[in-house]
C-alpha cells in the first residue's frame, strides 16, 4: 500500500513516515500543497494523508482540486484546528476522513486501514443539468442521447460550469480551476472555450444554457432555455 503524506512540519512528516513504514506502508512525503497535488496526480496512491495548513496551496484546495479532476484516492485530512465547521469543510471538499492533531500513531494507522478497506469510493459520477449529462470519471458528455465530443480543456471548463450550475462563475474562477495555477496568460482565453462549448452543447440543440453575466462571468442555467 502506497501512501502520500502531505505535511509541511518536517519533524511530524518524518515521524509519520517512519511509523507508517514500520507498519509496512510505502510512503512518499510532500512538504507543500503544490508538491502534494503534483505527486497525487503523477502517482497512483492508495491513500493520501493531507495536512490543512500548508504553504502555498492549502489542504482543502488540494483535496478539492483532486476531486474536481476525478481523482477519488481516499484522503485523510489532518488539522490542528478544532470544531465541527472544519470537519464539515474538510468533508465538503471531498475528503473521506478527518483527524485532529495531535493524534496517536495507532489511531492514524487504524483510520488509514479503514479507508483502504473501503477503497476509492464510488461517488456521484454523473452531473446532470436538464438533459445535459457530464461524467467526470469517464470525461464524457451527452445532450440527451447524443454524445458530444469535447477536448480535454473544453471538458474541464464544462465540468466546472456544471458543478456550479445555477451560479455565476467568473472567468478568473474558471481559470483558477481549469488552468495550471501558474498560468499567466490572458484570462480572455476562457471566452474562447465558452464559445467552443456553446457551439457544441447548445447551438446544435437550439439551446442557450451557457449564459453570459455581463462583467461578471458565466452561468450554466438549470432551466431549459
Ligand atoms: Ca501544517
Amino acid at each position: 500500500m502506497r501512501v502520500l503524506v502531505v505535511e509541511d512540519e518536517k519533524k511530524l512528516a518524518a515521524s509519520i513516515r517512519r511509523g507508517l513504514e514500520a507498519d509496512g506502508f510505502a510512503v512518499d512525503v510532500a512538504l507543500t500543497g503544490d508538491d502534494g497535488l503534483w505527486m497525487a496526480r503523477e502517482h497512483d496512491y492508495d491513500a493520501v494523508v493531507l495536512d490543512i495548513m500548508l504553504p502555498g496551496m492549502n489542504g482543502y484546495k488540494v483535496c478539492e482540486t483532486l476531486r474536481e479532476e476525478g481523482n477519488w484516492t481516499p484522503i485523510l485530512i489532518l488539522t490542528a484546528k478544532d470544531g465541527d465547521l472544519d470537519e464539515a469543510e474538510a468533508l465538503d471538499t471531498g475528503a473521506d476522513d478527518f483527524l485532529r492533531k495531535p493524534f496517536s500513531h495507532v489511531v492514524l494507522v487504524a483510520r488509514l486501514r479503514a479507508l483502504l478497506r473501503r477503497g476509492a469510493k464510488e461517488r456521484p459520477v454523473e452531473l446532470r443539468v436538464d438533459d445535459l449529462v457530464v461524467d467526470p470519471n469517464q470525461r464524457r458528455c451527452w445532450r440527451g442521447d447524443t454524445e458530444i465530443e469535447l477536448t480535454a480543456r473544453e471538458f474541464s471548463v464544462l465540468e466546472y460550469l456544471t458543478r456550479n450550475a445555477g451560479s455565476v462563475v467568473s472567468k478568473q474562477e474558471i481559470l483558477d480551476h481549469v488552468w495550471d495555477y501558474d498560468f499567466e496568460g490572458d484570462p480572455n482565453i476562457v471566452e474562447v472555450y465558452v464559445r467552443h462549448l456553446r457551439r457544441k452543447i447548445d447551438e446544435p440543440f437550439d439551446r442557450s444554457s451557457i449564459q453570459t453575466a455581463r462583467g461578471a462571468g458565466y452561468r450554466l442555467t438549470l432551466e431549459r432555455t
